[in-house]
């Protein structure tokens, strides 16, 4: 049954969106979580109809599936990912040739280190500056910044890079990451099809409103993606205080898309690695693009698009990209893979009105833009989503993290549940910590004894 007149009332039902419910829910207190578009997820988002298997258009992978909670989520309700990770990652086609360790071990990943060593020791520039742009293999760790964070190194803040936290276990999601979020997310009272197009906070109430009307509730938690904000989609009164609206600016969101083909028999069969790189090194204009190839032994191969190039990729259109995508597997595979293909799709975040892009990453010099997220709204209203997190931002795991956080806060904010029940022991607990504004990455998050509380 849907509340009328929630406490708290939750604007978007994405990874962050759901934490936000569900911590809710433990602590007792009313919530109604108002999604625009007819499905949960955000960016999460299984699609197992488009190719006729299973893909994510959105996340795929745990990251630091070590200490993620929504990886000990799946393991309890036996949703199935990846256990172990890939030994060697990736190969890569240069004019024709498939290199493999070097690139990876000796190249792209200690230049990726080098970027977040220099973030982690205080220096906030652009990760271009520790590259060189006239070695040969430029366009591979260019495409590798992207991948990581969905903008050219020229707009990657080190210092933004430095402050994520990757402890390297990354495992992908067999039965699907939106799929999982999605199923975590039933017991929630959420309205989908609904988009809150504006917020007033008023002296006693947060007051949103909606093609279908306004919603009154103590406080709000907005969990929608960056862009919202940078585009002003979603109408504030009062404004957004300034350091707000300048720390969107300063912590923009990148682009990244992927193609999916399904071909009618497995055609990689005799390719050792599942993950392949393929570029021409000597050409400056070059666009190398990344391909999972048969995730989970399925007939399909899923490919990257990301920054700028994914972004010209998307104004051109669906079938500019699939076209690109196919002739970079014809150069690896030959020109017969093209006829075993016998369906083909494609994201588009960037055009999505309700989500704008991929992820947030902070401009150089920026890096410290971030933690004015976490800042409440004229004290009624919550940020949440991936762009919120100090530490994992860009992730999944990240939104979710701030959700429960953001709940914590928005039910602990001065004086708006001051009649509000005691809650249970356990909810009581987790309440008492955020309270002490540990960092949202502390250990709560990641012990096992609380991973089922959470
Ligand atoms: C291609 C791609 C690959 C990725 N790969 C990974 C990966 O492997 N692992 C990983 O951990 N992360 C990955 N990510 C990042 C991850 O998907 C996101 O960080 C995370 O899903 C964001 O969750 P969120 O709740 O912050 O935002 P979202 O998931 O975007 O949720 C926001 C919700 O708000 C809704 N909304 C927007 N405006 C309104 C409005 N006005 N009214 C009501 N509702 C509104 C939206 O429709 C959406 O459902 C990837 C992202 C992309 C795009």
């Amino acid at each position: 049954m849907m509340v009328q007149n929630p406490d708290i009332v939750i604007v978007g039902a994405g990874a962050a969106g759901i934490g936000a419910g569900l911590a809710l829910k433990r602590l007792g207190v009313s919530h109604l979580i108002l999604e625009a578009k007819h499905r949960v997820g955000g960016r999460a988002y299984s699609d197992t109809s488009s190719i006729g298997h299973l893909w994510d258009h959105g996340c795929h992978w745990f990251h630091s599936a070590d200490k993620n909670v929504l990886r000990f989520m799946a393991e309890k309700i036996g949703h199935e990912f990846r256990e172990l990770p890939h030994a060697g990652n990736m190969q890569a086609l240069m004019n024709g040739e498939w290199t493999g360790v070097p690139v990876e071990k000796y190249f792209v990943w200690e230049l990726l280190a080098k970027i977040s060593e220099a973030g982690r020791s205080g220096i906030d520039v652009a990760a271009d500056e520790f590259l060189d742009r006239g070695h040969a293999w430029y366009p591979l760790i260019r495409h590798w910044c992207q991948m990581m964070y969905s903008m050219d190194p020229e707009n990657i803040s080190t210092g933004d890079a430095g402050n994520y936290s990757d402890s390297g276990v990354n495992l992908p999601v067999k039965a699907g990451y939106g799929a999982l979020v999605e199923k975590i997310s039933r017991q929630l009272p959420i309205q989908l099809g609904v988009e809150v197009t504006a917020v007033e906070v008023l002296p006693k109430v947060v007051r949103v409103e909606t093609p279908s009307g306004k919603i009154e509730a103590k406080a709000c938690i907005i969990a929608v993606p960056a862009r919202s904000f940078e585009n002003g989609r979603i109408r504030f009164t009062p404004h957004l205080p300034k350091r707000l609206s300048q720390a969107f600016q300063d912590v923009p969101m990148g682009w990244f898309e992927k193609v999916a083909f399904a071909f009618d028999r497995p055609v990689f069969e005799n390719h050792e690695n599942p993950f392949a790189d393929i570029f021409d090194p000597v050409a400056g204009d070059t666009r190398p693009l990344n391909f999972e190839l048969h995730p989970f032994g399925r007939p399909i191969a899923i490919v990257h698009a990301t920054g700028s190039v994914g972004r010209e990729l998307l104004e051109e259109g669906e079938e500019a990209m699939k076209a690109f995508a196919l002739e970079n597997l014809e150069k690896a595979f030959g020109h017969g893979i093209g006829k075993r293909i016998v369906a083909s799709a494609a994201s588009s975040w960037g055009s999505d009105p309700f989500i704008g892009g991929a992820y947030s990453c902070a401009k150089p010099g920026r890096a410290k833009a971030r933690a004015v997220f976490s800042e409440p709204i004229h004290e009624r209203v919550f940020l949440a989503g991936e762009h919120v997190h100090q530490h994992y931002m860009a992730t999944a795991r990240g939104a979710y993290e701030t959700g429960l956080d953001a709940a914590h806060r928005a039910r602990n904010s001065g004086g708006l549940f001051r009649r509000a029940k005691r809650p249970a022991l356990a909810s009581y607990l987790i309440s008492w910590t955020f309270s002490r504004r540990l960092p949202i990455s502390a250990g709560i998050m990641i012990n096992p004894q609380h991973r089922g509380t959470l």
